[in-house]
């Protein structure tokens, strides 16, 4: 969403964008004559069209946006036109969160009409047209408030005039208004409200601000918001005075914050040649656009070729429409760009990227602003990615590791695309091996991870995510109905012994990755039973014992012993006993709130409450609990408070209930149980007569994000209570470090971020007891890192670099699947159980029932295959070039495109070949068999066609659009050549080809 429009306020308005609160409105007229109310245009009304544009001319006013002409210039062209013509506001922009246009709508609405009438003049134009972004739409309503009231104050015919309000609208792909269209005379909000305010200085007003422009400051200035500057200003001006300076600072000499103009689709720009006017030439001579919407700087360290490339594919796309020389063009420097980006670039792509940077200019295509300021102000950046040397930010070349979003994402690192490919294929125990490669937990993370990976997850910016989480339950189930998990390979005995502290995920993981490179293992857990927080926190109608039970026997049968009721007191001791030894001892301590009360025996600690309930003792709540806590912690507790006995559950949280920590399904699920959610309370004392006391809370974060909640004395909330339950943080027991020297941080045990090593040698922690509480698939990473860290420390080798990064083992064969499905097949919902059944006091049964086989197949086919097909859509820009068109993908915003219309081809495709031959990866080919030509993206035939036999042989084989699409490219002559070596069976099919609608064998559109 726009982020400046949502998170940032225009903080210096000019007085004419700061309109009253009724001309905000636009339904009433500021005043009651035209001439009081519109007096550009009671002045204009006595001017002939010739001595409107003399005016124009005389003052120098320039567009606001896109080239930055003379607008004089656009109205000589208009009035040279004939016929009927229309007047065009054009509210799109390059970058759509800029925040002039919306200011303009909004707050100057009797204006921007006024300017627009009076140009009406010039041609008796009768429609008005007015573009909307997707982003602006809704902003238009004070405009057309203002168009209704303007109709009622004189006779100036707006009644008759047609007002066309077209929404979506995407700003073209030219630098400025296609040149030669005379109907349309087409100017941005600001440029028609400058020409309202020249006609009324003419008639007394000042015009001394003509020359100014609106820019939107955004990321890595200090300060954010709408400003308007002078164009004769100085751009390091801007910065340093309205923008604040820029947040991130020069390391070093060379070492340069980037200036990025229009989101990049205006150019680039380093910051140390900032000094320079912000005169439309001045930008022009800069390489940059000439009247940007919006500037934001990014740190030095960006890669500016890769987002050269973005810049690129963006315009390419604006361009959809366009000639097939423009779209040819502007897929030309894409692919050229990528090419770079991907390690395939020599010093003639350079060369070719100059001359095309000067061809798009002498078009008038805006790509050439990214293209050529940054080939001209960043050229060391594009010399490095031609030597194949690292990149700024070490992405570009880096296809060798390329993994997918959700791979990436995942903490554990799990190969998420692989693990579903092999789903698909029915095979259980791959998924398996795949998954237990990062991650020994399948079946527990299937069945309680938050699933992080879902939130990278690329389908989302298409419809929405794959369900990953559940389809690794549905692995593990499978496996464990069948004999169990496929064991791992178990390295030969070491001989070095390696003892645990804790049995939670994190201990375990440690356990299981040490015991494969053969070491032996012991993990030492006080309680009666392993796993943690898995047994002890949470619930089990979300994580059933017996499941855990099953998943924890497959941790076992690889020999690692686990010593029950063992508590381990003294780590100094511990440690003589074993080659390394591992600690993670989660945190097991509620922590209190420091109120009055929080002493009263029927106070308790969240996760004591929990732990009793789960080690079996019989602890009845109630009848009325209070549970303070905005996490899911919180959230387990309130409904378990329910199960044990609690007739009323009151939650109160210092959060409002979109900021609570508590994901937002497990929220909807304890109200859907009963629990009284009251969002934004902070506690204030606890009385003993059995009445909480809290204080509205009116912010819980500071302007800079800080934790600095501010009260609301007055406004005071008692609740009656039989037990409060706190679920406000917790802590670890560090009594066992005492005398081994291991050194804490904040409550925690401090390691090193990367080896999770202690201080002491031999001696490593991780997971809640060194990171802080927090999730489960976070402490299995803690795990097996921390399992590698100690293999190589005993080994006395270097840690592998790929350690805690997304590392692809192998490339499991894309699913077949069908093209509409794939395009549009929804995620799957998960069938639960309904709240009457899992109610009533003791009643711990599963609430989720977990995805049906089919549903899991289905989901499984929605992957789109990011560890194959990596988005660099070379492919679509290659099939561009060559005027076809038959490929699309869409932009996900994190950088990369992706398919999702897997549709299109199968009308378009012509079968020719040449977006295999510049795919990296081979995600897309063609396949050839039974007289058939495929286009496969990622296992899905998007386009199947003939091919045409041949008279003789050796041909290379061809379908009967791709023969048509050469023949008409070529002289007569040579094409009746290419007619007579077709076979005359081939020569009957052409134009039979299945899908395709022409009779001449092209596709048509
Ligand atoms: C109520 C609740 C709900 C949760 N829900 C989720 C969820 O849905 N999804 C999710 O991903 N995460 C969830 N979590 C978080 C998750 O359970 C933890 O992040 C994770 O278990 C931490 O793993 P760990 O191995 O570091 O520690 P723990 O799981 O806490 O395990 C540490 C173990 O060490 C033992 N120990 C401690 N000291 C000693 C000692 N001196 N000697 C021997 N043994 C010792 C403890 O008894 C404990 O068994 C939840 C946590 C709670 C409290
Ligand atoms: S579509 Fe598939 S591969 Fe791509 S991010 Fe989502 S789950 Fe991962
Ligand atoms: S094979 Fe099809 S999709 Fe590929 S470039 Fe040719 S026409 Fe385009
Ligand atoms: S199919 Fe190949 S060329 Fe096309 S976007 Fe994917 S990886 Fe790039």
């Amino acid at each position: 969403m726009n982020e400046f429009l949502t998170e940032e306020r225009p903080r210096l308005l000019p007085d004419w964008l700061d309109a009253d609160a009724a001309a905000l409105s636009g339904a009433v007229a500021p005043a009651a004559t035209l001439a009081a109310a519109l007096p550009g245009l009671d002045r204009a009304r006595s001017l002939s069209a010739l001595q409107r544009l003399q005016l124009v001319q005389r003052s120098g006013l320039a567009e606001w946006g896109g080239a930055g002409e003379p607008v004089h210039l656009a109205w000589r062209r208009f009035l040279r036109g004939h016929g009927p013509s229309v007047l065009v506001i054009d509210a799109t922009s390059f970058d759509p969160r800029a925040l002039g246009s919306a200011a303009v709508l909004q707050r100057a609405p009797w204006l921007l009409a006024e300017g627009v009438l009076i140009a009406a003049g010039l041609r008796d134009s009768m429609t008005i047209e007015l573009r909307l972004p997707a982003e602006l739409v809704g902003h238009e309503a004070a405009f057309l408030n203002a168009a209704d009231a303007i109709r009622s104050l004189a006779n100036i015919q707006v009644a008759k005039r047609r007002l066309d309000v077209q929404r979506d609208c995407k700003p073209g792909c030219w630098a400025d208004a296609p040149a030669g269209d005379a109907s349309r005379l087409v100017h941005t909000p600001q440029t028609w409200c400058r020409i309202a305010r020249l006609f009324a200085a003419a008639s007394g007003a000042q015009i001394a601000d003509l020359d100014a422009s609106l820019l939107t400051l955004g990321r890595g200035l200090a300060q954010r918001g709408l400003v308007e500057f002078k164009r004769a200003d100085k751009l390091r001006d801007l910065i340093d005075g309205w923008g604040g300076g820029v947040e991130a600072k020069a390391q070093g000499p060379g070492d340069d914050p980037v200036l990025v103009f229009d989101d990049g689709l205006g150019g680039f720009l380093p910051l140390s040649q900032a000094d320079l006017s912000c005169e439309p030439l001045a930008f022009t001579e800069a390489g940059i656009a000439p009247s940007p919407a919006s500037l934001m700087v990014t740190a030095s360290g960006t890669c500016v070729v890769k987002q050269t490339r973005r810049a690129l594919y963006r315009h390419w796309q604006l361009a959809e429409g366009e000639a097939p020389a423009v779209r040819g063009l502007l897929a030309r420097v894409a692919r050229l760009t990528t090419e770079i980006t991907l390690g395939r670039g020599d010093a003639g792509h350079l060369a070719a990227l100059d001359e095309l940077a000067l061809d798009l200019g002498t078009q008038g295509l805006a790509a050439a602003w990214p293209l050529s300021s940054s080939l001209r102000h960043f050229r060391a950046q594009w010399e490095q990615h031609l030597r194949r040397e690292s990149c700024p930010e070490g992405l570009c070349l880096d296809l060798p590791h390329h993994a997918a979003p959700c791979h990436g994402t995942c903490p554990a690192n799990i190969d998420i695309p692989s693990f579903m490919a092999h789903l698909g294929h029915g095979d259980y125990r791959a998924t398996i091996e795949v998954i237990r490669r990062d991650n020994p937990l399948p079946l527990t993370c299937g069945l309680v991870c938050p699933a992080p990976c879902e939130s990278a997850c690329v389908r989302s910016s298409h419809d929405e995510a794959v369900f990953i989480r559940p389809l690794k339950a549905k692995a593990a189930e499978h496996c464990l109905a069948n004999g169990g998990y496929p064991r791992p390979e178990i390295a030969p005995d070491s001989g070095k012994r390696i003892g645990i502290v804790g049995s939670g995920p994190a201990g375990l993981t440690a356990a299981y990755y040490l015991r494969t490179h053969g070491h032996q293992v012991e993990i030492f857990e006080t309680q009666k039973h392993a796993g943690g927080m898995l047994r002890y926190g949470i619930p089990a109608y979300r994580l059933p014992p017996e499941l855990l039970e099953q998943e924890l026997e497959q941790i076992k049968v690889l020999g690692i012993t686990i010593h029950t009721g063992a508590r381990i007191d003294r780590l100094e001791d511990f440690r003589k006993s074993y080659d390394a030894v591992f600690v993670g001892p989660g945190t097991q301590t509620a922590r209190l709130l420091p109120i009055p009360g929080a002493h009263h025996p029927f106070v308790l600690g969240g996760i004591d409450f929990l732990r009793a309930v789960r080690t079996g003792e019989t602890v009845r709540v109630g009848p009325r609990v209070v549970v303070i806590g905005g996490g899911n912690v919180a959230i387990d507790v309130a409904l378990t408070a329910l199960r044990q006995g609690a007739k009323s559950v009151d939650l109160v949280s210092l959060d409002k209930r979109r900021d609570m920590p508590a994901s937002p399904h497990e929220i909807e699920a304890a109200v859907a149980e009963g629990v009284q959610l009251r969002v934004g309370w902070g506690p204030l004392r606890i009385e003993e007569e059995g009445q909480a006391v809290f204080q509205f809370c009116e912010r819980v974060k500071d302007e800079s994000g800080k934790f600095d909640p501010k009260f609301d004395t007055a406004r005071l909330l008692t609740l009656d209570v039989d037990h409060v339950i706190l679920a406000t943080g917790q802590g670890t027991d560090l009594a066992l470090l005492e005398g081994s020297g291991v050194e804490t941080v904040r409550g925690f045990i401090a390691a090193d971020r990367k080896t999770l090593m202690t201080n002491v040698p031999g001696i490593f922690a991780g997971g809640d007891g060194q990171q802080g509480p927090r999730t489960a698939v976070e402490a299995i990473r803690a795990g097996k890192i921390a399992a590698a860290s100690i293999d190589a420390w005993l080994r006395g080798v270097p840690m592998d670099a790929m350690t805690g990064r997304p590392v692809r083992r192998a490339e499991v064969i894309p699913l077949v699947v069908e093209a509409h499905d794939r395009s549009h097949r929804r995620r799957a919902s998960m069938p639960e159980k309904s709240v009457e059944e899992v109610l009533g006091e003791g009643n711990y049964v599963r609430i989720e029932e977990g995805l049906t086989d089919a549903m899991a197949q289905d989901e499984v086919r929605r992957c789109l295959r990011c560890d194959v097909c990596i988005g660099c859509g070379m492919c679509m820009v290659a099939c561009s070039e060559m005027g076809i068109e038959a490929l699309r993908m869409g932009d996900t915003g994190a950088g990369r495109l992706a398919y999702f219309d897997f549709e299109r081809a199968a009308k378009l495709c012509i079968g020719c070949g040449a977006c295999t031959q510049v795919c990296p990866t081979g995600a897309i080919r063609l396949e050839d068999a039974d007289g058939v030509r495929r286009t496969i993206i990622t296992g899905t035939v998007v386009c199947e066609q003939p091919l045409l036999s041949f008279r003789e042989p050796g041909i290379p084989m061809q379908t009967p659009a791709h023969r048509e699409y050469i023949r008409k490219r070529l002289p007569p002559h040579m094409a009746a050549h290419l007619d007579r070596e077709i076979s005359p069976s081939s020569a009957r099919q052409r134009g039979d080809r299945p899908g395709v609608p022409g009779r001449d064998g092209l596709p048509k559109g």
